[in-house]
């Protein structure tokens, strides 16, 4: 595929998936990509934590790919940056704050100078061959969310990224009503955007309420506070280093991610007066009443601070009755297990624990019915395409979108070419896209061998024979059994000791003549002799040495 003259929309990530956003335009044979994300891995792949998107379409076109366009810092949109972006060989273009979390990144993985990284301002624009970009500033949670303006010769695209409408967002300056009104009145052909909260019908709600809401909570409390939130979220930062003056506390951050977010707010001119921040080491002597501890890992992520803390295992901090513990934060499909884990550990040390169930503790960064109703009817696009959801979010997104008066609206997902303009806007194609994953520090095709062969091992466990055969084709010593993961352990002797006895039956039957027939029916033996002892199938190989 390779666009005419035309202009092309095709998702790479991001369209049928909350996660692992790329988005690709293509006009007059060239194409640009905006947000390169990740995704992270579910428990059916044992072993990894993320995933990638597989790049192949672009990377065979990589000469015609102009630039890579960040619309803000979140995992999503740029995690995918310091392992696929070297590859692609075109300069990145982000708003300060994400260029700072972005050069974090490429720091780490020693590609600062490999990957080009051009710094924009907010409300900036470029140019890169058909395209023009401008960049809108959209309140979001995460300094700088930002929706991109793409003009084109074929029309102009609203791109949103993920937003929401906030009167007091507490950081940063989003666009207006008369700011947005203003592009709706210019003309835009088709409007790209998060289908996140398409389902919510209350509108997701200002950072400030939340600031008012948290100050309540701890003003008069005696023990400790730990409030745990995603690390990216740099005005509930602001918010509980002001809520810590107000409260005569000492604020202190445990987590790495909150280190790098702290600097690098600071870095491009947020969190101006920020407190200055207490060591944990020092925290652990305050009086209870006078600290405020901020700790990441409100998706009950095992390894993040406030598990640990949680588990009593923290080299510092330990809370117990009296103190409060506050997630500030909702709860991510798929975590909600390790989450609630982590609220029985609290529990159990008599840790108060509040969550937004319980008080107005945490805001959504997405846009809800009424934020959508007026994003439509201030830009009034032509053409509405959904992007940022499971299809099911996508698909109720179209259908609001035509209540809102869009003319057509498109339900793609990753892979198909969608034509916008000229004409009328359609899906005219199917490109491979797929998913890589992140092992160790390979990546791997997410169905590939080493992934299904893990999965296999993971859910079956693992049982092999190993045969010394010596002149003549005889056994040299009994046959050696290992096992790895098969539910035989209460008769383990018993269960090697039948295998054992199967190998010698099959070796009877089979002969040694043909040792490659011999080790596949020793193997199907034994295999069976697991299914009957365990009703499990595991993974097994035959090992058959002649000496
Ligand atoms: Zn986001
Ligand atoms: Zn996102």
């Amino acid at each position: 595929m390779t666009p005419a003259d035309e202009l092309i929309f095709l998702a790479l990530g991001g369209s049928g998936e909350i996660g692992m956003n790329v988005n690709l335009y293509g006009c007059q044979g060239k194409w640009v990509m905006v947000d390169l994300g990740m995704t992270f891995a579910d428990p059916g792949t044992p072993g990894v934590e993320l995933v990638l998107p597989d790049l192949d379409f672009i990377e065979k076109r990589a000469k015609n790919l102009l630039g890579i366009v960040l619309t803000h810092g979140h995992e999503d949109h740029i995690g995918a940056i310091p392992y696929l972006a070297a590859e692609l060989k075109v300069p990145l273009y982000a708003t300060p704050f994400t260029a700072g979390l972005i050069r974090h990144k490429l720091i780490e993985e020693g590609l600062e100078k490999e990957v080009k990284l051009k710094v924009i301002p907010m409300g900036g624009t470029f140019q890169l061959g058909p395209f023009g970009f401008t960049y809108v500033a959209l309140a979001h949670s995460i300094p700088e969310g930002n929706a991109v303006v793409i003009d084109t010769p074929y029309g102009r695209i609203f791109h949103t990224g993920d937003w929401k409408l906030d009167d007091e967002p507490i950081l940063g300056r989003p666009s207006t009503a008369e700011e947005l009104t203003k592009f709706g009145d210019d003309g835009i052909l088709a409007l790209v955007g998060d289908s996140t909260n398409v389902f919510n019908r209350r509108e997701s709600g200002s950072e400030g309420g939340v600031r008012d809401s948290l100050l309540k909570l701890a003003q008069g409390r005696k023990g400790r506070i730990l409030v745990s939130t995603f690390a990216s979220n740099a005005a509930r930062l602001d918010t509980l280093g002001k809520v810590a003056v107000a409260t005569g506390r000492h604020l202190c951050i445990a987590g790495r991610s909150l280190e790098r977010i702290v600097r690098v707010a600071k870095e491009t001119g947020y969190l101006k007066d920020f407190p200055p921040l207490v060591d944990l080491e020092d925290a652990e002597r305050l009086p209870p009443q006078s600290v405020l501890i901020v700790a990441t890992g409100c998706q009950g992520e095992p390894q993040a601070a406030l598990s640990r803390i949680a588990r009593g295992e923290h080299s510092h901090i330990r809370l117990g009755r009296g103190d409060l513990a506050i997630l500030s934060s909702k709860n991510i499909p798929g975590n909600e297990l390790g989450i609630g884990q982590v609220i029985n550990q609290l529990t159990a040390r008599e840790v108060t624990v509040i969550t937004e169930k319980d008080a107005h503790v945490h805001v959504s960064g997405h846009p809800g019915q009424p934020e959508l109703k007026a994003m439509y009817g201030w830009i009034r696009p032509k053409y509405a395409v959904p992007v940022h959801g499971e299809l099911r979010h996508m698909a109720a997104h179209a259908a609001f979108a035509r209540r809102c008066g869009v003319e057509k609206a498109i339900v793609q997902t990753n892979g198909d070419v969608v034509r916008l303009a000229p004409g009328e806007p359609a899906i005219i194609g199917k490109e491979t896209v797929g998913r890589q994953v992140l092992d160790g520090d390979v990546i791997v095709p997410a169905d590939g061998t080493t992934v299904v062969q893990r999965r296999r091992l993971a859910h079956n466990g693992y049982l092999s024979a190993t045969l010394v055969l010596g002149r003549g084709g005889k056994l040299m010593h009994e046959p050696h059994i290992v096992v790895h993961g098969v539910p035989v352990e209460n008769e383990l002797d018993k269960f090697r000791r039948d295998c054992a006895r199967v190998v010698h039956q099959t070796l009877d039957k089979v002969g040694v003549k043909d040792q490659e027939r011999l080790a596949e029916q020793i193997r199907i033996a034994i295999r069976r002799l697991a299914r009957d002892y365990t009703a499990k199938r595991p993974v097994a190989e035959v090992h058959i040495l002649s000496v």
